[in-house]
């Protein structure tokens, strides 16, 4: 490769870069929609690949036999995940390739540090502060974020794990990197590495002991954030690089990372600070209703068949038991069946539906249904008390009546699906038990409720072949 032919912050390097982060920035936006998504994703890697490319041709680039090195291994390790990872892993893939940037991230502002030594010279603190803005910053992250996939993939524990005294231990953590760094600033004509160390391990502790005490449940929230940390530790970076790419990049990450944290929050009705410090969201909580038994109906799947397919409108609500199940495919071919007799079926996504975002509609879309057919809340609410028949698979706490009408509950203000306003209602879900918040479904106990009991996918199997044979 023909290296040194561009100039660092010459006027070459920065159309290119303006290009590549303008890919970014259109990539993003056309990311907005299902229909459009695959395409943004092609988009900002063009983008991307432009920003590796032009950052290679600079003048001063070395070391070829590391960069090559690295390039065939990410590569390979990229590609073999993109085949393999299954769509439920998705939330623990990205808290891992979260992590990898943040500590990308902390071992270049590591590496400008040494640089800074090797010349002996002052480094000017508007390089030097965002240097260990990045370091402190890409550590938690890294940290965190490999504790939010061993949590995931059921590495270690998912429930909350705290220590005594844990958040006094945080904030002596917290104190001492920043003093640490602010000695590190006065100092800035003779830096001191051992130091630089201590920051990096102090803020590693950090990353390990914010997010071990969070349950498993809610790491895609803490993800989020993190994410948002790699973002603003990678602008930074760019800032000490004088990488104009890496600043829009970084920027574009954390701005994008801070909203959908925000946004998750809000739709669990939850604040950020109640989802990091609350110990919330471990194993499913085992106590739900008091213990004692409400009266409810069940019935089978021929029952259910007979109900949908004489309906004229049906509603499918999924949640994180059809995630479980895998029954996407199913609940496609029960809506074939019903279509086929000319039965209207849309499906109502609620914002955090299952344990990602989007989690949903990428189940849906996999089994080929049709965008249009997936309904955001806000738009279906308001058609549902005009819906003959509202099936519940595998969802619990984003229908549950009580998030409107129960003042006092845990889940009070929460946006639901309100399919307690259906005519009828068909809940399938294995057994009573509650969902991720821990507590009863008054959903279940109405008057126009039925519950099927039984596994997502051979339910909808059932249904679907008693619907075939009517
Ligand atoms: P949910 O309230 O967690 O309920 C899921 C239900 O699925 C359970 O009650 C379970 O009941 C049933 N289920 C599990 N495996 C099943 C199977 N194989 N077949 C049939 N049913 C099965 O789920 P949700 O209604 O989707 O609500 C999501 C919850 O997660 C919300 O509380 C949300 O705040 C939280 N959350 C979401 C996100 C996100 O980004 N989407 C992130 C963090 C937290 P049985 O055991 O009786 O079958």
């Amino acid at each position: 490769m023909v290296t040194g032919v561009l100039e660092p912050g010459g006027d070459a390097s920065t159309a290119l870069y303006i290009v590549s982060f303008s890919l970014f920035i259109f990539g993003v936006r056309r990311g907005t929609h299902p229909s459009t998504a695959k395409q943004g994703n092609l988009i900002a890697a063009v983008g991307m690949a432009i920003a590796v490319v032009t950052t290679l041709l600079l003048d001063g680039i070395g070391n070829w036999g590391l960069i090559v090195a690295g390039l065939v291994i990410g590569t390979a390790v990229g590609v073999v995940a993109s085949i393999r990872v299954q769509m439920t892993q998705m939330p623990q893939m990205v808290a891992l390739y979260n992590g990898v940037g943040g500590g990308a991230i902390a071992l270049i502002a590591w590496a400008e540090i040494r640089h800074g030594i090797a010349l002996g010279d002052e480094l000017p603190l508007d390089t030097l502060i965002p240097i260990l803005l990045s370091t402190v910053v890409g550590s938690i992250s890294f940290w965190g974020s490999n504790i939010a996939f061993a949590k995931l993939q059921d590495l270690i524990p998912t429930q909350p794990l705290a220590v005594p005294g844990q958040q006094v231990i945080n904030a002596l953590l917290l104190v001492g990197v920043v003093a640490a760094c602010v000695s590190l600033a006065i100092n800035n004509d003779d830096i001191s590495e051992p130091l630089f160390i201590g920051i990096l391990i102090a803020s590693a502790l950090l990353g390990n002991l914010v997010v071990l005490p969070i349950g498993g449940a809610d790491m895609p929230v803490v993800i989020s954030l993190l994410n948002a940390f790699t973002g603003l530790a990678a602008a930074s970076a760019g800032i000490a690089l004088d990488n104009v790419a890496l600043i829009v990049a970084g920027t574009l990450v954390g701005s994008s990372g801070t909203i959908l944290t925000l946004e998750m929050a809000t739709a669990m009705n939850r604040s950020v600070p109640n989802i990091l410090f609350a110990g919330f969201g471990g194993a499913p909580a085992a106590a739900a209703g008091g213990g004692e038994e409400r009266p409810h109906t069940s019935i089978g799947a021929q029952d259910a068949a007979i109900k949908l397919a004489y309906a004229d409108s049906v509603v499918i609500v999924p949640g994180y038991g059809l995630a479980v199940a895998q029954a996407q495919h199913a609940v496609k071919e029960l809506a074939d069946e019903l279509e086929k007799r000319g039965v209207s079926v849309n499906y109502a996504i609620h914002p955090v539906a299952g344990r990602m975002p989007g989690h949903m509609n990428v189940l849906l879309a996999e089994a080929d249904v049709p965008y249009e057919k997936l309904r955001e809340m806000e738009d279906i609410n308001p058609e549902l008390p005009r819906t003959d028949v509202a099936v519940v698979i595998g969802a619990n706490d984003v229908t549950n009546p009580a998030a409107k009408n129960d003042p006092d509950s845990p889940i009070a203000g929460m946006p639901i699906i309100e399919v307690h306003e259906a005519r009828q209602v068909i809940v399938i879900k294995r057994s009573m038990s509650p969902g991720f918040a821990g507590i009863d479904n008054d959903l279940f106990y109405l008057d126009n409720t039925d519950m099927l009991f039984g596994d997502a996918k051979q339910a909808a199997a059932d249904i679907a072949s008693e619907v075939g044979d009517l």
